[in-house]
């Protein structure tokens, strides 16, 4: 390794995820131009993120991702689906094949939250799978997460809820909100109805 000043592996994901401001990739780019270390680390993050991407496939993974994320996805042309279902309400959704993110924003006062977990059940309120203490803006009152778009366009109509939930010190658990999405299968294809 002959660079003296590699860049961070996580700004490196985020260079990939196009998650970076402007400036951060001018720097970013500037850097990768002249070194071939930073190049191949590059090359082993975004080898990574696709196997991410793959394990993706199965539903069991799901992203919380930024608004800094979304806005900068949607200014490089990337085709983003987002339902905001209301706090304590549902949702009809689907995905189309032009779509590249699915996103689902959950409206929710955050203020004194210390530690939110996000829990995907099925509708009789059986946890399917559990994000622990997610990131969050305690002024945003919202948190977007994306769904795997590949399991989305293969998945059958279904129902799901998600549940956000302020953990205490103590494990003690308190519903900052609960949102249902029915989603609709309107791709052909595998699992079809
Ligand atoms: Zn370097």
């Amino acid at each position: 390794m002959n660079c003296s000043a590699p860049i961070d592996p996580a700004v490196l994901a985020d260079y990939w995820l196009a998650a970076l401001t402007e400036a951060e990739q001018e720097s970013v780019e500037q850097h990768l131009f002249t070194c071939d270390d930073c190049g191949a680390r590059l090359r082993e993050t975004v080898a990574m993120a696709e196997g991410i991407r793959n394990i993706a496939q199965d539903g069991t993974l799901l992203m919380v991702v930024s608004d800094a994320f979304l806005k900068r996805a949607a200014e490089q042309g990337v085709r983003i689906r987002e339902y905001c279902p209301p706090n304590g309400g549902s949702v009809e959704c689907t995905v189309r094949a032009e779509d590249d993110l699915l996103v689902g924003r959950l409206e929710s006062d955050l203020r004194g939250a210390k530690r939110i977990d996000l829990r995907i059940c099925d509708p009789g309120g059986v946890e399917r799978f559990r994000l622990p203490d997610i990131p969050f803006d305690p002024s945003a009152g919202s948190i977007a997460f994306q769904q795997s778009i590949t399991y989305s366009k293969a998945a059958p109509s279904e129902t799901i809820v998600a549940r956000l939930v302020s953990m205490d010190d103590s494990g003690g658990e308190r519903l900052l909100g609960e949102y249902t999405f029915h989603h609709r299968r309107t791709l052909p294809g595998p699992g079809a109805w």
